[in-house]
């Protein structure tokens, strides 16, 4: 077998890999220089249009577009009135936006573990963290793969909460046969580049909870709301700051970037579903790497591709096989970090040891690239430098 990149072999691959990179073409470049040109460049024309568009995308009735996922999420916890005293159950492995968003209202996050082949959360480990506090639940759909929300509702339904979707990996995704987006009382997402469309900075909330929307529509303008009747009656410059909100706009160029990559997303979900494939037909092969299990309920978008590695049966930590793909060119990521494990949790008290099946996820995890633009030969590129790594430092 050929010698590792980093014990001084040849890279299986000149340049690096990325593990995730947006796709723009002439048709998102023509929209934008287009509203560049017009009259508005914030709070436009396409804002509607795109949360619109977004809306009938996932079937939901509203869509609020913000100018990220955290924005989204931090929107969707202040209409469920958290606040001091009120508990959230977050699963311990997500990005730390997903928990972040209850310190923000001064709600207590509670973690529940994972489960470990889907590292999805728990319902079983949600219903042991339940209290008299518990207000809501955020379900993070991990890798693009939809949670059990029929048995996440059901806690929902037994114990009075509420349901946020952090469904920042996984739009185009359905749960028995329903759109990701409709899944919960509020879903979120985001539009970074390495999401699966982009509108370089974003987010969207979609729901189908009327008086939601409009306090979201609020919230992302400093809470001023716009009823332009009191506004004739008061005087043409009146309004009124109902409750406190923030400047979370999305401008009307990143809705257009957005309207416009919208159009390609269902092809992109296609293009990531097939290299998904490719990946599980690959590693059914190699016994020390272990794709996610997908539950038949889920059909997931795959926003990401994290394995997890067979320990017991490598002579080496995950840190070595990520440093020596790293080497090949291969440009692995890990996702994530239990969120608890962060100073800013561990100085509020959080410890380790919380959610055993998610520290042990951890130390096993490698994320691969996984992106619409990745051509069939940087996916053999990425099993051809896995299946080198591993077999080199298999037992
Ligand atoms: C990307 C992401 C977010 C945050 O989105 P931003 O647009 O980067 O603020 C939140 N939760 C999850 C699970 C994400 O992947």
């Amino acid at each position: 077998m050929s010698q590792l990149a980093i014990e001084g072999g040849k890279p299986v691959r000149e340049g690096m890999l990325p593990y995730g990179r947006q796709l723009v073409d002439d048709d998102d470049i023509a929209i934008v220089t287009k509203v560049l040109r017009g009259d508005w460049l914030t709070t436009g024309p396409m804002v509607d249009k795109f949360e619109q568009a977004f809306a009938q995308y996932v079937q939901a009735e509203h869509a609020v577009a913000v100018n990220s996922g955290t924005a989204a999420l931090h929107a969707a916890i202040h209409v469920l009135d958290i606040g001091p005293g009120d508990e959230v159950i977050v699963p311990a492995i997500t990005f730390a936006a997903s928990a972040n968003c209850v310190l923000y209202l001064g709600g207590t996050p509670v973690f529940a573990d994972v489960e470990p082949d889907t590292l999805l959360i728990d319902p079983k480990q949600v219903e042991a963290q339940i209290t008299s506090r518990t207000k809501a639940i955020v379900a993070v759909d991990y890798a693009g793969q939809p949670c059990d929300y029929d048995a996440l509702r059901e806690i929902a339904v037994k114990y009075n909460l509420s349901i946020v979707a952090d469904a920042c990996h996984a739009p185009g995704g359905s749960y028995n046969d329903l759109p990701v987006g409709t899944l919960a009382d509020l879903n979120t997402f985001s539009f970074h580049p390495v999401k699966h469309m982009t509108t370089a900075e974003g987010g969207m909330i979609t729901t189908n909870n009327a008086t939601f929307a409009a306090r979201m529509r609020w919230f992302r303008n400093h809470g001023i709301t716009t009823d332009h009747r009191q506004r004739a009656e008061q005087g043409g410059w009146y309004y009124e700051m109902k409750e406190l909100g923030y400047n979370y706009r999305l401008p009307d160029l990143n809705c257009a970037l957005g309207l416009s990559q919208l159009n390609k997303i269902d092809g992109w979900v296609a293009r990531r579903r097939e290299i998904a494939e490719k990946y599980y037909h690959a590693f059914s092969q190699v016994d020390t790497v272990t794709p996610l299990a997908v539950r038949p309920s889920g059909r997931p978008s795959w926003h990401i591709f994290p394995i997890l590695l067979q320990m017991e049966n490598l002579g080496v930590d995950r840190a070595t096989i990520f440093s020596a793909l790293r080497a090949e060119n291969i440009g692995v990521n890990v996702h994530y970090i239990p969120v608890y494990w962060h100073p800013v949790y561990e100085k509020l008290g959080y410890s380790r040891g919380l959610c055993p099946n998610a520290e042990d996820a951890y130390e096993r995890l490698i994320t691969l690239p996984l992106f619409a633009g990745m051509t069939d030969q940087d996916v053999d590129d990425v099993v051809t430098a896995v299946t080198k790594v591993v077999e080199h430092y298999s037992l």
